[in-house]
């Protein structure tokens, strides 16, 4: 086996490094993985430009990556679910198993949670990484490891859409048309939502999300009126949804996700903003609108793997970069500006 383990280091505040780190033998329940293809997140784009994240403060360098597909190169002891050579997809939180949240199937809840790329946990951007092997699932054939690498965008997409309850006859408002607000979308029609409209403050954005499937598509003035940004919603619709996923963590956002929804709707709030922010929660209780959060995902890979590995969801029209793990520096380049057009940039590790 080759022993270059050449690896992306966040040093702090705009310091990423490619060094040379011990390629780490696998425990007895892991998987040794050839890593071959990580996206970036905004959370890694975070980490880069403001060294933190709430309470999550890159203290000591931290490999980065956590969207990340790989094949099998070595295994544990114990692994019985994999063998060398399988091309995986890789879900980057491991929980504790043992608590009540991870017994009750919620373990995105776990206090426990061990996740790649979230400090001080290293993450997988790598060209070799070891990994808990239950949390590795198995490509089919005809999947990418591109597409495997975005698994993980697309699970917060099943779980916000899980979480919403959408299905046949959903009429469905999504706030924001990023990586999170696209995957949201493929999974609404995916799922049988009848209309789905998206919004965003940037046209180019929402021309992709047209081309992904929205029916209908509001770009938002931020000067405009909250009252006339409800009532455009409204327009769009020809009535109010039922269901509206919140996905740019913005409060203008957030407010016109709670204010858009149809009394007795659900309103699933995936983006985080600032810690704090102002919403009309009476205007919630008295219309019975659901507020639900959504945190990562839980059970959600699977579910996944299936709509990509069916043809039910494409997600390969949201890689808009390429690069190889050489260039990880010019890849962060591309994802932090505006100006590249960038939806998601993936980085190839061999
Ligand atoms: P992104 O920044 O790429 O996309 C956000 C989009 O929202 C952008 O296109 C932006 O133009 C648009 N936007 C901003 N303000 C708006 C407004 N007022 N009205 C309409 N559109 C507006 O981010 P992303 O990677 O797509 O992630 C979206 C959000 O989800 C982020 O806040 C991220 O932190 C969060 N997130 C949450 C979870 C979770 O588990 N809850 C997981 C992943 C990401
Ligand atoms: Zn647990």
């Amino acid at each position: 086996m080759a022993q270059d383990n050449l690896t992306a280091v966040l040093y702090g505040i705009n310091d990423i490094r490619l060094e040379q780190t011990p390629i780490e033998e696998p425990s007895d329940n892991e998987v040794l993985l050839e890593m071959a293809c990580v996206g970036i997140c905004g959370s890694d784009v975070h980490y880069l430009v403001n060294g933190r994240i709430g309470d999550f403060v890159v203290e000591k360098p931290m490999i980065i990556g956590h969207e990340s597909s790989g094949k099998v190169a070595k295994l544990g002891k114990n692994v019985k679910n994999l063998k060398v050579g399988d091309r995986v997809a890789i879900e980057p939180g491991v929980s504790c198993r043992i608590c009540h949240f991870c017994k009750e199937g919620r373990y995105n809840l776990c206090k426990d949670m061990v996740f790649c790329a979230t400090p001080p946990v290293h993450g997988s951007l790598r060209r070799y990484f070891k990994h808990a092997a239950d949390f590795c699932y198995k490509l089919p054939d005809h999947m990418s490891y591109e597409e495997g690498a975005l698994l993980e965008p697309l699970s917060v997409g099943v779980h916000a859409c899980k979480r919403a309850n959408i299905g046949i006859g959903s009429k469905v408002l999504i706030l924001g048309a990023g990586p999170i607000g696209l995957v949201s979308l493929l999974v609404a029609k995916a799922m049988g939502a009848t209309v789905v409209a998206i919004t965003d403050l940037v046209e180019r954005r929402l021309i992709l999300a047209k081309q992904l499937g929205a029916d209908k598509v509001a770009l938002i003035d931020k000067n405009m009126k909250e009252d006339d940004t409800v009532k455009l919603i409204h327009n769009i619709f020809d009535g109010e949804p039922d269901k509206t996923i919140e996905a740019t963590g913005a409060q203008s956002s957030i407010r016109l996700a709670i204010l858009a929804t149809k009394s007795g709707g659900c309103s699933v709030l995936v983006g985080m903003g600032a810690p704090e922010v102002q919403v009309p929660l009476i205007n919630a209780l008295i219309r019975e609108v659901d507020i639900r959060g959504v945190f990562r995902y839980a059970n959600d890979y699977a579910d996944a793997l299936d709509l990509v590995a069916t043809g039910k969801v494409d997600v390969k029209p949201l890689v808009t970069h390429n690069f190889n793990i050489e260039q990880t520096v010019d890849a962060f380049e591309a994802a932090k500006s505006v100006s590249s057009g960038a939806i998601k940039v993936m980085i190839h590790c061999q």
